[in-house]
């Protein structure tokens, strides 16, 4: 567990190993990672890992994930803290499954089916104190160019190929730009926020824009490792009793940072493993840095700025919020050199 702030609980790192496929056991692929039983430590080869939760792993019961690791990030929402839940790992590995965003797997067991579930759980509870209103959006980071996919012009533009829906060439619109306002708060220009009253109305905004993806989950071309997609809820309550009182606050959008002049300016810098892209490696940049209270103290800068997906984080990462990581993983012997990588990666950010 890192430790922002002298804050209790702000990155907590979760590894969640997918079972071997049946392609895999037919192609005579062992299970190459082992769980010790009543800790949370991997084992792969030689190399032993710590970290706050594993879950799967041959012979362990069925996944406590979300009751452990988000749930309690989902109450916090209702406090006020942002909370952020990060799946990463190498192509094949199951973050589409843990977070539920595919058509058909996990999508009653994935991560954000439970988060909508237990939110509107929530607000069913909490209608007689306070008024909420719900709003999402989602886009695609691929090769450092933000996508809008909840953008309606997208609507209509899709075909089957191959059995699979998947998105054509063209293009809908230009990227999306980042801006930061004067008080740093990051925003992406025009951005399409859906407002939803429902369940289901947002279960569909999750849907569509999974459609929308230039790389869906059954479409393994060698872009999909390049490609990070954020989902993005915003909850604002009013409380019944004092109206005047929001949850969120209005900022006015300057074009323009100080990123660009901070680009680089730090020595920390993560060199394993080639197939980590930009993104991710200045995402465990900056989570390195969170993480260290040492250098938290010594002032070292967080490297926010190197890359979009960092800086669209950025809100969710420091500050008041509250994020888990889960590193997703095959078992498969053949992966055993990316599964020590995502390994390693993960191990770094606690
Ligand atoms: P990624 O999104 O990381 O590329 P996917 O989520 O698409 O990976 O998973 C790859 C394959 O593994 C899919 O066929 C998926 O159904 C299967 N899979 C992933 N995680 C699990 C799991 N925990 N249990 C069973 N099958 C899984
Ligand atoms: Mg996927």
């Amino acid at each position: 567990m890192a430790m922002v702030n002298g804050e209790d609980c702000c990155v907590k790192v979760a590894v969640h190993i997918r079972p071997l496929l049946g392609d895999e056991r037919q192609q005579g692929c062992k299970d190459c990672v082992t769980v010790v039983p009543g800790k949370p430590q991997v084992q792969i080869g030689t190399h032993s890992f710590t970290f706050d939760h594993v879950y799967g792993g041959t012979g362990f019961p069925p996944s406590s994930m979300f009751e452990e690791c988000v749930s309690p990030l989902v109450d916090g929402l209702f406090q006020g803290y942002n909370a952020t839940v990060l799946a990463y790992g190498q192509t094949g590995s199951g973050k589409t499954y843990t977070m539920g965003t595919g058509c058909k797997d996990g999508s009653q067991t994935g991560i954000i089916p439970q988060v909508m579930n237990s939110l509107f759980g929530k607000i069913e509870t909490l209608k007689d104190q306070a008024e909420f209103q719900l709003r999402v959006s989602f886009i695609e980071i691929l090769k450092e160019e933000v996508r809008d996919l909840l953008d309606s012009s997208y609507v209509g533009k899709f075909e089957a190929v191959n059995g699979h829906v998947g998105k054509l060439a063209v293009p809908g619109k230009p990227p999306v730009q980042i801006r930061e306002a004067s008080n740093g708060a990051i925003t992406l220009a025009g951005l399409t926020e859906v407002f939803v009253r429902t369940q289901k109305e947002m279960t569909s905004c999750l849907e569509q824009g999974s459609l929308n993806r230039a790389t869906g989950s059954t479409n393994m071309n060698n872009q999909s490792s390049r490609s990070h997609a954020i989902f993005t809820i915003t909850l604002e309550q009013m409380r019944k009793l004092d109206p005047s009182v929001t949850e969120s606050a209005q900022t006015e959008d300057i074009a323009g940072s100080d990123c660009a002049k901070r680009t680089g300016s730090d020595g920390l810098r993560f060199k394993e493993g080639v197939h980590i892209n930009k993104g991710l490696l200045a995402l465990g940049n900056v989570i390195s840095a969170l993480g260290d209270e040492k250098k938290r103290k010594e002032g070292v800068h967080v490297p926010y700025c190197d890359s979009k997906l960092t800086r669209l984080l950025q809100d969710s990462l420091g500050g008041n919020s509250r994020t888990v990581m889960i590193a997703c993983m095959s078992p498969a012997d053949i992966n055993s050199e990316e599964t020590l990588n995502t390994l390693k990666y993960a191990n770094r950010a606690r």
